[in-house]
């Protein structure tokens, strides 16, 4: 069993001022799980290449894209309100796009099985013309696009406790690509209601859990098991792509969220088993208390080698079965309009 963990010394001078949140210093804290996951035989380190400006236009306007790297390269700013780049942000967001499709590669010449990718900036709020949320370059649909350009069917499962607008955005329409969410709601963007669910060809292929604040992991599996595991099963997907976000642990500072690092155990070998022959690879996207972030990373590495590890007992909180009802319910009659 080979894991791998890719990271880059570049994507910590992704500069975003003091006191902001999405800290550098995240990475480290990350890198530490490495050391307490109790499978650090299996984990082999490696340093992404960067994505090609092709890869990533997949998915990103050109004219956003050259425009970010002018910016970058000028010296930096805010982007919005929450959003900012420094000059070192440019090779940063270039090694974090790269880092899925780099990984991919090794899985798919055998020389890995699963993957997770410790990169800065994250990506999941990202839209193709813009960026928000911390957000500069959406990685995790950099490897989705190219995977379905390949003919794959990709199961994206994000986890992270705010929506993943972007990527659901980006595949909004595309049957080749299963975006399911679960995220504390009403959050930061403000989008993933149960009642989004794809449009066009892509109607059914988008599936929201916007939870209540102090959701807790068992709420988290029974709306796994009864909504999403059907799903998965009829959708077979040949990779599993995880955008693993640590923010809804109950300590985490932006969120109101109540798992441990041992839900997120779980939830990663909960979608592990439901698709067992995809292939896994996850990316860091959120989580900003340290501490929560290095048991919840070394919770997830052990669980991709198929181990249950958990640094703490998981939460406890009885199944909120009448908030999962509304939110099924929500969800049909959208499917029916
Ligand atoms: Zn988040």
């Amino acid at each position: 069993m080979v894991i791998l963990f890719g990271t880059h010394p570049k994507y910590v001078e992704h500069e975003t001022g003091t006191l902001h949140p999405e800290s550098p210093e995240r990475l480290i804290a990350v890198g530490r799980g490495i050391e307490i996951c109790g499978v650090k035989d299996a984990v082999q380190l490696f340093e992404p290449e960067p994505a090609t400006i092709e890869a990533i236009n997949r998915v990103h306007e050109p004219a956003y894209t050259d425009a970010l790297r002018r910016f970058c390269l000028m010296g930096g700013g805010m982007l919005d309100p929450d959003t900012s780049a420094s000059v070192g942000s440019w090779d940063a967001v270039l090694l974090a796009a790269g880092a899925g499709l780099d990984a991919a590669g090794r899985i798919k010449a055998g020389l890995a099985d699963a993957a997770f990718l410790a990169v800065r900036p994250p990506g999941h709020h990202a839209v193709s013309d813009r960026a928000m949320g911390f957000c500069l370059i959406n990685n995790i649909a950099v490897l989705a696009a190219d995977l379905v350009s390949q003919g794959e069917r990709v199961l994206i499962f994000d986890f992270d406790a705010h929506h993943g607008n972007g990527t659901q955005e980006m595949f909004i329409e595309e049957p080749s690509v299963f975006y399911v969410s679960a995220h504390q709601y009403p959050l930061y963007p403000g989008t993933g209601r149960a009642r989004e669910v794809g449009i066009g060809a892509g109607r059914g292929f988008t599936l929201n859990l916007p939870f209540h604040s102090g959701t807790t992991g068992s709420s988290y599996l029974e709306a796994l098991d009864r909504l999403v595991a059907p799903l998965i099963e009829g959708f077979a997907p040949t990779w599993t792509l995880i955008s693993a976000g640590f923010d809804a642990h109950r300590r985490d500072p932006l969120t109101e969220m109540g798992l441990t690092s041992a839900d997120f155990s779980d939830l990663t070998l909960w979608v592990s088993h439901m698709a067992p022959l995809a292939k896994i690879v996850a990316f860091l996207e959120g989580g900003y208390d340290l501490a929560a972030l290095e048991q919840s990373t070394a919770a997830t590495i052990a669980a991709l080698a198929g181990q249950s590890l958990k640094p703490e007992p998981n939460s406890d909180g009885a199944i909120d079965i009448e908030m999962i009802s509304a939110l099924e319910e929500s969800r049909k009659r959208a499917l029916s309009d």
